[in-house]
């Protein structure tokens, strides 16, 4: 079935349980993705590119607070924000990401201006940062940055972390405060399909750790041919499992629909490896598909026949 444009999102996917999110939260959340999905329904309406929406889409969820990303970011155990996200466009194979940035009020449109303003394809750090300075994208203040409600989400993952490597102790296996992500797909009206991925990573993370994210072909991919793609979920599996270039090449050379080859991804080799989470994803004629195997995820989607968002 062709439409004429659509699009997904998502704002992280994991142990969501509903009865621990409050009537108030639930919705706030719900506001958040809606307000993403009508920026990128209102670009793709008014014949923006996909490129256009997806990064529109998640600059909107980095600067919501409720998400892992941008303004939201989780705290590492040095108590700072570091970053990563990556974009890729469909239709030329381009693509741009960024890791460990710091400040960055939008790690998207850095990945974006990579992609379009270098003849790289990622960066990291100090020389990300160097990078966005000289291509005058906004950064801001460290306080920008904090809210008490991440700062103590550290707290208990630097205490659970400590009971999980104290083997006398009973194991407190971390849950979702660990992880989140945002992420789109789209599919504009020339055809073209698109994918951007950013995330804070995971609370407490040391040692420059990076996830999937910023790593194409494992939390981004896009590619006309076969789809774009999404990811969210537990970055070392997701890395381990290339996801993303994964479901591509289901749909390339084993002629898997969009839908076959993201449910053999994320409901069996994922689980297989051990590996929660979830995607998005989108192919050329405008079908979607939005898998998870944990027990939610947070996001949206739009054709030419439906819109919603959803949460489990
Ligand atoms: N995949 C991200 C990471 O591992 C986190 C997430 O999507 O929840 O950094």
């Amino acid at each position: 079935m062709q439409s004429n444009f659509s699009l997904a999102l998502h704002g992280g996917a994991g142990t969501i349980e509903k009865h621990l999110l409050s009537e108030e939260l639930e919705q706030s959340y719900l506001k958040g993705l809606e307000t993403a999905l009508n920026i990128g329904q209102n670009i793709l309406a008014s014949g923006g590119t996909a490129i256009e929406a997806v990064e529109a889409i998640v600059i909107s969820l980095e600067d919501c607070p409720l998400f892992n990303a941008g303004k939201g970011a989780v705290f590492t155990h040095d108590k700072t924000n570091e970053m990563d996200a990556s974009i890729m466009c469909g239709k030329t194979l381009s693509a741009g990401a960024v890791a460990s940035v710091q400040r960055i009020k939008n790690p998207v449109s850095l990945a974006r201006a990579v992609m379009e303003k270098s003849n790289h394809v990622m960066l990291q750090g100090k020389g990300a940062e160097q990078f966005a300075k000289e291509q005058g994208l906004s950064f801001m203040p460290d306080d920008y940055f904090f809210s008490q409600y991440r700062f103590d989400q550290l707290m208990n993952v630097i205490s659970e972390d400590e009971a999980f490597l104290d083997h006398s102790a009973k194991p407190v296996f971390p849950d979702d405060k660990k992880f989140g992500t945002v992420g789109a797909v789209a599919k504009d009206r020339f055809g073209n399909i698109a994918a951007a991925t950013s995330t804070g990573g995971m609370t407490n993370k040391r040692y420059g750790r990076i996830g999937d994210s910023p790593v194409i072909g494992s939390g981004t991919y896009a590619n006309n041919k076969t789809c774009a793609v999404s990811c969210t979920g537990h970055g070392e599996y997701f890395l381990r499992a290339v996801v993303a270039y994964d479901v591509s090449c289901l749909m390339e050379y084993k002629n898997l629909s969009l839908s076959e080859a993201c449910d053999f991804v994320v409901k069996q080799k994922l689980v297989e490896m051990g590996g929660e989470g979830g995607l998005i994803a989108i192919d050329a004629l405008g079908n979607i598909a939005l898998p998870f195997n944990s027990k939610g995820m947070y996001r949206g989607w739009l054709n030419d026949f439906d819109k919603k968002v959803a949460i489990f």
